[in-house]
């Protein structure tokens, strides 16, 4: 595989960053997953724009633009393109090699730039009554405070998740210590109670989620059911006929258990597979890149 690594385009093994980046000494850099399907990057201004948020929230002046950036991915797929039908773009910024060790942001950075293509999990296409499903665990969010900055430090969502891997589940879902569910630990979360569709609000105990944002656009514009952004409590969760967790990996993935007990049915709901099949109209209608 070719990645791209401040500003040349390498195969991986070639890629190599200085033990004094500040990615690897301290997690101190951010990242963006965009999903890219049969060869179109999906939302990628909004993940554009949640990474310069990002940036800003670490103070980390880039000279890249977004439009540098589109460049760049378009020949990163280009090099890529035979390695999977569906992939993701991964993208991390760190920023850079110091010269020694200090907490300190150093005056003049020069960003760690590097950008990567994983592919896609190759069920994400299936058909609605194929695509999979997922049991997930709840667990104490004992995150930090900024979870709306897309940090590659990502030790507390590492912690959360491994109990649930461990036992052969897609997500923690995280409660914290008001009992109020915040997110997965790498996904955002849905509940369906009644005919609503719930999901906990935006704030800095979340990642505003791509995946999150364009469910709620789609499920609004289409009207069928009431969305409502609110503070939704563990135990409504457990109560509720349908629970989902959505990313850009993942799109749209029911939860059939939780905790061991079954979520509704125990399969995938109504609501869920209608806003699942406008997504994937949504998705397969993004016109095509790269096809002059
Ligand atoms: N929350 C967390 C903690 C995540 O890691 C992710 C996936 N990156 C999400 C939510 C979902 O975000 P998106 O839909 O932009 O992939």
């Amino acid at each position: 595989a070719q990645v791209y690594l401040n500003g040349e385009f390498v195969p991986v093994e070639e890629a190599k960053v200085s033990v004094l980046d500040r990615g690897f000494l301290f997690g101190d850099g951010v990242y963006e997953v965009i999903p890219v399907f049969a060869g179109k990057p999906l939302q990628e201004d909004a993940h554009m724009e949640r990474l310069y948020r990002s940036l800003d929230a670490i103070e980390l002046e880039l000279s890249q633009t977004p439009e540098d950036f589109h460049g760049m991915f378009t020949r990163l797929l280009e090099l890529n393109k035979e390695s999977a039908k569906h992939l993701t773009i991964y993208l991390q910024i760190t920023r850079g090699v110091v010269e020694k060790r200090a907490h300190g942001f150093p005056e003049k950075p020069t960003p760690t730039v590097f950008a990567m293509t994983i592919p896609l999990e190759p069920n994400i296409r299936t058909s609605l009554d194929e695509a999979p499903t997922g049991r997930a665990i709840t667990q104490k969010d004992r995150r930090w405070q900024r979870c709306d900055i897309k940090s590659t430090s990502l030790l507390g969502n590492l912690i959360s998740f491994q109990k649930a891997y461990r036992e052969g589940m897609a997500e923690s879902i995280l409660i914290d210590c008001k009992g109020r569910v915040t997110e997965g630990a790498s996904s955002n979360v849905f509940a369906i109670i009644g005919d609503r569709i719930i999901t906990p609000p935006l704030s800095k105990r979340i990642l505003g989620g791509i995946t999150r944002a364009l469910v709620l656009e789609i499920a609004t514009r289409d009207g069928c059911y009431l969305c409502e952004e609110r503070q939704l409590k563990v135990e409504e969760l457990r109560e509720a006929s349908e629970i989902w967790i959505t990313s850009s990996n993942r799109e749209i993935l029911p939860i059939v258990e939780l905790d061991g007990a079954a979520v509704g049915a125990g399969n995938p709901g109504e609501v869920w597979r209608h806003i699942a099949g406008l997504y994937r109209i949504y998705r397969d209608q993004v016109p095509e890149i790269n096809d002059d």
